[in-house]
């Protein structure tokens, strides 16, 4: 189960909310309630991320939880956004073998599983490489 605990925590479920601290102004995804530098000094205020960031690691699964067999193989990132912080997150429209450290992504809004019996269908967020040529095209398919 690789539903972050913050989506349930986020009033905008299509933006990525993180916090700022505003003493260091370090920013954290996702959200934190204490500055880890800067304890009771700092105020941690709500902070968009602008969910561009570029892949850190990446590592192709084979054989994976029964909720996610329909899309084995997948390819699970680490993913280093461009504000700083690191989130793990499944790359989403690509095949595995495209995928290369230092790959420039985009985070998207994506189903992540679907059960079966009740058709509860959950959504999170998943990473989309981002192809020079394509990066103009606003309609979020692909
Ligand atoms: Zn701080």
């Amino acid at each position: 189960m690789h539903v972050p605990r913050f989506w349930r925590e986020i009033p905008n479920r299509y933006t990525l909310i993180g916090t700022k601290c505003g003493h260091c102004e370090k920013i954290f995804f996702p959200p934190r309630a204490i500055c880890p530098n800067c304890r009771r000094v700092g105020h941690l205020e709500p902070f968009k991320l602008s969910g561009r960031g570029r892949v850190y690691s990446f590592t192709t699964v084979y054989a994976g939880p029964r909720d996610f067999k329909d899309q084995i193989p997948y390819v699970l990132a680490i993913i280093e956004l461009e504000e700083g912080p690191r989130v793990m997150a499944q790359i989403t429209d690509c095949n595995g073998e495209e995928v290369k450290i230092g790959d420039e992504v985009e985070m998207v809004f994506r189903k992540i599983k679907e059960e079966g019996e009740e058709g509860i269908i959950y959504y999170g967020f998943k990473a989309r490489l981002v192809r020079k040529k394509e990066a103009s095209d606003p309609s979020g398919k692909g």
